[in-house]
This record gives C-alpha cells, sequence and structure tokens, in this order.
C-alpha cells in the first residue's frame, strides 16, 4: 500500500483524532481562510445567528475536516458528519436535517458526490432552512414545507469544478486551502510529536516536512512511521540522521515522491518524449483512473514543477528530468 497518499488510512484515524486541532489558533497555516473563518464566527456570535453556510475545496488531508470540527467548537455547537456517498436518498438528507439542533454544523464531505435528488433537498434546507416533502400520490400529491432549525452547511470536496451551479452558489463563505510550506508543516509535526510524545530534533521534523508533499495527514503518518524506527533502530528520537534513512527506506524521495510518482514521469517521459500527453491517455497508460490521475497524483507534481499543463496537455519539467538523472534533451 502506498505510504504516501493522501487517502485517510486507518492508521490515520487512529492518530486523528488526538492531533486535530480543537481551535483556530490552534490551526497551523491557511492563514486567509482562517482569517475570514474569524471575522464570520464573531459575527454571527454577536448575532445570535448561525454561522452562513462554508465550502472548503482543495486536496485531500489539507484540513478539511478539522476545519469544520473547529467551526462547530468555536460556534459552541454540535457537529454531524457525512459524506456524498454515503446518503442515496433524499429521505435519508431529510432525516439527518430535521435532528439537527438550532445553528449546529452539517458537514458533508466529497459533496460533489451527491446525487441529484439529494442535493435537491439541500436547496430549500440551505437557503430557506426547510424542506419539502411530498404527500400521497399522483393526482392527489401535493408538497407540505417543514421547518428546519437554521443550520451550518459546511461542504468539502476536491473538486469544486464538479459542484452543480444551484449547489454552490448557495454557499456564503468559500475557501479554497492549499499545500503548506515546509516550515508550516514542521510546525505541526512538531506539535503532533508533542502529542504523541514523541522525541524529536527541529532538524528532522523539517526532514520530515519537507517530505510530506505539502499535506498534514501525510506528515503525521510518516511521523508514526519513522517514530517506529526511532524506536527499533535507534534511542527513539527522531534526529535528520533517522528521519533520511527511515523516509529512503519507505522509498519517499527528498521531495515526497514515491514510486508512483516517479511511474508517472517515467511513463510520460519513455512513452510520450515528456508530453505533450492527455490526461486521459496518460491515465490509461499507468492502469490509474483519471479523475484519481487528476485530483491526487497531479496536483502535487503541478505545484512543484514537475510537470506543466499546456493546451495541448500535460509535460514533464526539466527540473523532473534532473530530478530523476535523466538527460533533458528539450521541449518539443
Ligand atoms: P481533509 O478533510 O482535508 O482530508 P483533515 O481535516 O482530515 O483533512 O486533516 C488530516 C489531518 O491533518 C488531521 O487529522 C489533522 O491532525 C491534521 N491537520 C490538518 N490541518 C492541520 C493544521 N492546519 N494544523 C494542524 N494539523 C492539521
Amino acid at each position: 500500500k502506498r505510504i504516501i497518499t493522501t487517502e485517510n488510512l486507518e492508521e490515520d484515524i487512529k492518530i486523528e483524532g488526538e492531533l486535530r486541532p480543537q481551535h483556530l489558533d490552534e490551526y497551523i497555516g491557511q492563514e486567509k481562510a482562517k482569517e475570514t473563518l474569524k471575522i464570520y464566527i464573531e459575527a454571527a456570535k454577536a448575532r445570535g445567528e448561525a454561522l452562513d453556510h462554508v465550502l472548503f475545496y482543495g486536496p485531500p488531508g489539507l484540513g478539511k475536516t478539522t476545519l469544520a470540527g473547529i467551526i462547530a467548537n468555536e460556534m459552541g455547537v454540535h457537529m454531524k458528519v457525512t459524506s456524498g456517498p454515503a446518503i442515496e436518498k433524499p429521505g435519508e438528507m431529510a432525516a439527518i436535517l430535521n435532528s439537527l439542533q438550532e445553528h449546529d454544523v452539517l458537514f458533508v464531505d466529497e459533496i460533489h458526490r451527491l446525487n441529484r435528488q439529494v442535493e435537491e433537498v439541500l436547496y430549500p434546507a440551505m437557503e430557506d432552512y426547510a424542506i419539502d416533502i411530498m404527500i400521497g400520490k399522483g393526482a392527489g400529491a401535493r408538497s407540505i414545507r417543514l421547518n428546519l432549525p437554521k443550520f451550518t452547511l459546511v461542504g468539502a470536496t476536491t473538486r469544486a469544478g464538479m459542484l452543480t451551479a444551484p449547489l454552490r452558489d448557495r454557499f456564503g463563505v468559500v475557501n479554497r486551502l492549499e499545500f503548506y510550506t515546509d516550515r508550516e508543516l514542521m510546525t505541526i509535526i512538531l506539535r503532533s510529536a508533542h502529542v504523541l510524545g514523541v522525541e524529536i530534533e527541529e532538524a528532522g521534523a523539517l526532514e520530515l516536512a519537507r517530505r510530506s508533499r505539502g499535506t498534514p495527514r501525510l506528515a503525521n503518518r510518516l511521523l508514526k512511521r519513522v517514530r517506529d524506527f526511532a524506536q527499533v533502530k535507534y534511542d527513539g528520537k527522531i534526529t535528520k540522521e533517522v528521519a533520511n534513512y527511515a523516509l529512503d527506506l519507505l522509498d519517499v524521495d527528498k521531495y515526497g515522491l514515491d514510486h508512483i510518482d516517479r511511474s508517472i514521469l517515467l511513463t510520460m517521459i519513455e512513452k510520450f518524449q515528456g508530453g505533450p500527453v492527455g490526461l486521459d491517455t496518460l491515465a490509461a497508460a499507468i492502469s490509474e483512473d483519471a479523475g484519481t490521475l487528476e485530483d491526487v497524483y497531479e496536483p502535487y507534481l503541478l505545484k512543484n514543477g514537475f510537470i506543466q499543463r499546456t493546451p495541448r496537455g500535460r509535460v514533464v519539467t526539466e527540473f523532473a528530468y534532473r530530478h530523476l538523472g535523466i538527460p533533458w534533451i528539450g521541449s518539443s
């Protein structure tokens, strides 16, 4: 199993509860999102209203769920958690909405995967805090309106582009989460190490940060894995040497790339002369789903300059050739 996948693995769930920051001021980075949220939260609290609906988008593991929890905490309300694929029928969504208390947060992960009928329940719910229920069948059918408590919908998605316009337009606050800097990740790692009671040197934390692909979920996972190495092979402390040794063994290179990233780049170079190659063609060549390639693998490679998007397709950069130790022959 790929250690640097940004998906939530079982090993994360065990530690994530402990490591999740509970308050805005413990939440590191994402300054823009934090700043706006702080203002909206304060204003909503001062007016005694529910917070406006919030949408977070960005790659997995950047802290969308964590922020939803923080919102609930800061507002002093409960949070219900569900996800797009988990709700199949409109009635299920109606039941969840109906179970909320005044000002509660409903967190819907992967909100772009809600089916159409379920999504339509959300429109009046978000706009008027109400749901329309059909009573009876055929000619005698009529709809009655049921009022809901005023609540806050927090939606999260890795693919903002897949949201329908009517849903997107009903969010008052839209925040895009960004990859974290090495410094920010180092701070997160030091904090997590402290919570988990792991001894770590700053240089070790920085090394971990550099290889964590800008993603806190990975930073925490690598910390946990490297801790095991430190315990078994060294005296328990994570130094730069231990971090380097363990991460090399785990096949995470100094830019956080693993064999899958390298094979994507190598395939582009060997089969397509470095590109341009279209998303679907590339996905087929590496036997991956195009959506996964676009959402999970590509953002980090793009952001760090290993590949570029051009109108004719994806292209491997000179930087990537150098990183892989392959002579650069110039762009075609
Ligand atoms: P997402 O919902 O975007 O997939 P999560 O909110 O589940 O990501 O974040 C994954 C883990 O990363 C969390 O359990 C939390 O421990 C950690 N994390 C995320 N963002 C931060 C942050 N800004 N500061 C500290 N830890 C964070």
